[in-house]
């Protein structure tokens, strides 16, 4: 028979309401417990127990329980290999298939993701996409099921282990997965699903293959379990705690290689959140994601199609955008000296006179320095700066003398302490100004003049004049 997708209410968002397919309803009108503060008295019903059992106190005993169980190399070499399968289930299944749609997969592929997905007690596909969608869309949020904003630990486990407002979880449209016939029979057949594949599977496997029935539970089954579903929760913490932004700072997604050694290749998380329905996290070749590597590999066996990728050119964009706002906090930590708008208009014969009451102060393009605290330390000698003082020094700065060094311009701006009326560059940004229009500087994000090499001001734009031009 086959599966009757379910009705979803569409809202005008042009998303679903998401529906339990066989569930208690909720009443909306009540107070949730996680609404009421957790006391003594009440804790225990702020702690959402089905759950807590899966992942916490089962695998608690099962650790207790291994002091009176051997570990045969036989369990312990299918534990690993079975850990690995199951992990898949998630990464690729779960995450990458249904919850992504980063490709499509053949009817056997499906059920075998299923299968593996299920033996590894993170809950149905159904559930698991519908959360891990609202943890997109509403990254940080409070309608992120995962937030890291709450902790670091409450994204690990902490939304599990404690009961959770339905009606705080952001909407998200499941419709795909309701049509599915896989997803929506895995989800009814759930809890079978989970006891053949994480315990009935692991003991067969090592009961009938070397008679470690009991290895084959704990070890194959129960801690394995535990293991897998820690690995694969640093996906909703680690990777959002620990490492680079390559791609985008404003939210908490990051790469790093320890996150993705631990979950099968999701540690290129920051990549993840900017190209979700790309199959790969890992784009470079040497990266570790043998999750992209299985889905590539399922492909040249024909079961999985349509893998789909970024364009090289849209993923260099948002890496270049990137820096360039790292450059410009860099930049906006550096001095670059008072900006010309800012700086006092003084007439010729003003800053001639002061430079005569002793103040040492140099005219270059339009714009003047005082250089009283450099003239011991000016690299081509006292008497040569020394010189220019009261004077007009433009053209001995570019070349008459010395044609200076883009460092020596960049050094000379944070000396600036006045214009001069009718100084060239300073005519410009006075007439703009003036006319109320923007002048055609580069800024950067804050609005910043960005000061290239070559492009200061006292910078003379053309060649100095000289006696001799032909
Ligand atoms: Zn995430
Ligand atoms: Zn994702």
């Amino acid at each position: 028979m086959a599966a009757k997708p379910v009705v979803a209410e569409v809202i005008n968002d042009g998303t679903t309401d998401f529906k339990p397919l066989r569930s208690k309803q909720y009443d909306i009108r009540k107070q949730h417990i996680s609404e009421t503060p957790i006391t003594l008295k009440n804790w225990y019903k702020h702690v959402d127990w089905l759950n807590t059992t899966f992942i916490l106190l089962i695998h608690f005993a099962a650790m207790i329980a291994a002091y009176w169980v051997p570990l045969r190399l036989n369990t312990l070499l299918f534990a690993l290999v079975y850990y690995f399968n199951t992990g898949l289930g998630i990464t690729a299944g779960y995450h990458r298939l249904w919850a992504h749609s980063s490709y499509k997969a053949t009817l056997p592929l499906k059920i075998y993701l299923a299968a593996v997905g299920a033996g590894s007690v993170e809950g149905s596909i159904r559930w698991w996409s519908r959360g891990h969608r609202a943890h997109h869309r509403y990254t940080d949020t409070d309608k992120d099921p995962y937030s890291v904003r709450k902790g670091l630990l409450y994204s690990h486990l902490g939304w599990m282990v404690m009961k959770q407002n339905p009606k705080r979880i952001g909407r998200t449209d499941i419709t795909d997965l309701n049509e599915d016939a896989v997803v929506v029979w895995q989800h009814k057949h759930y809890i079978k699903s989970v006891l053949f594949m994480a315990i009935g599977f692991p003991m067969l496997v090592c009961g009938l293959g070397w008679g470690d029935w009991a290895g084959g539970f704990i070890y194959g089954g129960l801690l394995r379990a535990f293991a897998v579903q820690q690995a694969t929760f640093c996906v909703n913490s680690l990777a959002h705690w620990l490492g680079d932004q390559p791609f985008d700072d404003r939210n908490s997604p990051r790469d790093h290689v320890i996150t993705a050694l631990v979950t099968l290749g999701e540690g290129y998380h920051n990549f993840h959140h900017e190209f979700p329905s790309d199959y790969r996290n890992a784009i470079m070749w040497w990266q570790y994601d043998p999750t992209k590597w299985s889905i590539w590999l399922w492909k040249q066996l024909g079961l999985a199609y349509d893998l789909k990728q970024f364009r090289q050119n849209e993923i260099e964009k948002g890496r270049l955008q990137q820096m360039q706002k790292k450059l410009d906090q860099k930049r906006s930590t550096l001095d670059w000296g008072i900006p010309l708008e800012q700086l006092p208009v003084i007439s010729w014969d003003d800053f001639v006179a002061q430079a005569k009451d002793g103040k040492a102060l140099v005219a270059i393009a339009g714009v003047i320095h005082d250089v009283t605290d450099f003239i011991k330390d000016h690299p081509g000698g006292k008497a040569l700066i020394s010189s220019a003082i009261g004077k007009d020094a433009t053209a001995i700065f570019n070349g008459g003398v010395y044609n200076h060094s883009n460092a020596a311009h960049n050094m000379l701006s944070t000396m600036r302490v006045g214009v001069l009326r009718g100084g060239c560059e300073v005519e410009i940004w006075k007439r703009s100004h003036y006319e109320s229009k923007d002048i055609n500087y580069a800024t950067d994000s804050a609005g910043h003049r960005i000061v290239r090499a070559g492009e200061q001001v006292t910078r003379a734009a053309q060649p100095i004049a000289t006696a001799h031009a032909a």
